[in-house]
């Protein structure tokens, strides 16, 4: 029977095939294209957007935007492996018709279009919003760590700085000695030799230098060495190497991420109502209503939130209060009277305004010191001469914003927030960027929240009805 065979490399073809036959009509470089094509490059600040009319000519910013977007799309980001796929793959091929731009060009690209490339990330969201796609009925957030380029290695605090400084102030006296001692009838060369490395040891003396006036001046324990704006970040007591905090608006009704920022706070705990108002300022939207887990639970926030008219649901998540090894009443025993601005204990005393902690945003009541001394509850209450209960100052904020966290919200926030950072992730190698820095990794997040939102719009409206 023999196998099924393909034609002869060495056939020529009378009726040569089209390059646009070898791609499908439902393709998805076909919405990239057609994407692309309709943006305004030049408004959104695109360089070289208009044709130069002297000197060599250059890309069109358009082709090198659709080669990127293709990328993120499949997996492949790094200037030279999309070099390559210029010269090997049909596809891209088609969508660039066969020009093939080298790698220095598409990384420059990369590097000098940032804040155009998320222009055009925010622009399908708006064409998706004007499209009817989605409503932004319910919009869930979440952070996610994406690692650094930097390695956990080259975290340094005081105590590594002064350490490799020691280092150093050891080999330039080495050199120098050397130096004194030399013969001299040594070659010019070998001297030439010795002053550079002295100079290359000195600029990292200068470097270690700035790096220790940063930890000074910004209060920080430790810095990256070589990606400033990166911070170690992670759970717990586990590993923490260099990473950015990754913030993302998902629409639970069809995925799509609506916004999104990467940033430097090791936590989500102050992005609620960033996170929320950049969302609603970009949809230009009067109100919105906002899921978060329990990580996002900030009375200044909450209150923020409401100012704003975002209605935010979010566990709290405190810990104030102490209940010593959990056999004295929780906070929760005593009854807050609004009207007198006092608590009310379980024995029926009352614990007066004490003072205002502004570090923690919170008020202390204190019981009366003979009351709680002949109190029959005082071993349930506490240790000390007296109770104290603190309460926060947006209290009434986040208990609001804690009620409307049911069950079934936080239920519907997980399934939509977590699914597109898996995707995004296994597309980014397990979530590692390539670029450095928050120029560079904003650039890259909106290249990967682009090409996951075209993906989604593409699987969305391509379902049967
Ligand atoms: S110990 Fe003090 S605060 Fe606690 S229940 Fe008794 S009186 Fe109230």
């Amino acid at each position: 029977m023999g196998y099924i065979s393909g034609t002869d490399r060495g056939q020529t073809s009378l009726l040569p095939a089209r390059i646009e036959d070898y791609v499908a009509a439902d393709a998805a470089v076909r919405v990239i294209d057609a994407f692309v094509d309709g943006l305004d490059v030049v408004q959104l600040g695109f360089r070289r957007a208009v044709e130069a009319s002297t000197g060599r000519p250059s890309y069109d910013p358009r082709d090198l935007l659709k080669l990127y977007i293709y990328g993120y799309c499949n997996e492949v980001r790094s200037s030279r492996r999309l070099e390559r796929e210029c010269r090997r793959n049909v596809e891209t091929m088609w969508l660039l018709r066969q020009l093939a731009p080298d790698f220095k060009t598409v990384a420059d690209f990369r590097r000098d279009n940032g804040p155009a490339i998320i222009g055009a990330c925010r622009a399908f969201v708006l064409i998706c919003r004007d499209a009817g796609l989605f409503s932004a009925r319910l919009v869930a957030l979440d952070g996610s760590k994406f690692r650094a380029v930097a390695s956990g290695k080259r975290i340094m605090g005081r105590r590594e700085i002064e350490e490799e400084r020691l280092r150093l102030d050891r080999k330039i006296a080495a050199y120098l000695s050397g130096l004194d001692t030399a013969d001299a009838s040594e070659p010019d060369d070998a001297a030439d030799a010795v002053a550079s490395a002295i100079a290359s040891l000195e600029s990292r003396q200068g470097e270690l230098d700035r790096m220790a006036r940063r930890l000074d001046d910004e209060g920080r324990t430790t810095l990256v060495d070589g990606e400033a704006d990166a911070r170690p970040m992670g759970k717990g007591k586990g590993a923490k190497p260099p990473a950015y905090n990754v913030q993302t608006a998902v629409d639970t009704d069809t995925g799509l991420i609506i916004h999104h920022e990467v940033t430097d706070e090791a936590t989500d705990n102050r992005m609620l109502h960033p996170m929320a108002s950049a969302t609603k300022d970009e949809l230009c939207l009067e109100s919105l209503t906002v899921i978060a887990d329990a990580g996002y639970s900030n009375g200044a926030q909450a209150s923020a939130c409401e100012d704003d008219g975002i209605r935010a649901c979010a566990p709290s998540n405190r810990a104030v209060n102490n209940t010593g090894d959990g056999t004295l009443f929780d906070r929760r025993a005593f009854s807050y009277d609004a009207e007198e601005d006092r608590f009310i204990c379980p024995a029926g005393k009352e614990l007066q305004r004490k003072q205002v902690i502004s570090k923690e945003r919170s008020v202390l009541y204190a019981a009366q010191a003979a009351d709680c001394a002949a109190c029959p509850l005082k071993q349930q209450c506490t240790t000390a001469t007296r109770r104290y209960v603190q309460r926060h100052l947006d209290e009434d904020a986040l208990s609001r914003m804690h009620q409307r966290a049911i069950p079934d919200m936080m239920r519907l926030r997980r399934c939509a927030a977590e699914h597109p950072f898996g995707t995004i992730k296994r597309r980014m190698a397990g979530g590692r960027f390539l670029t450095r820095n928050l120029k560079g990794t904003r650039t890259e997040m909106a290249l990967s929240v682009l090409a996951y939102n075209i993906m989604r719009t593409i699987n969305m409206t391509s379902k049967p009805a």
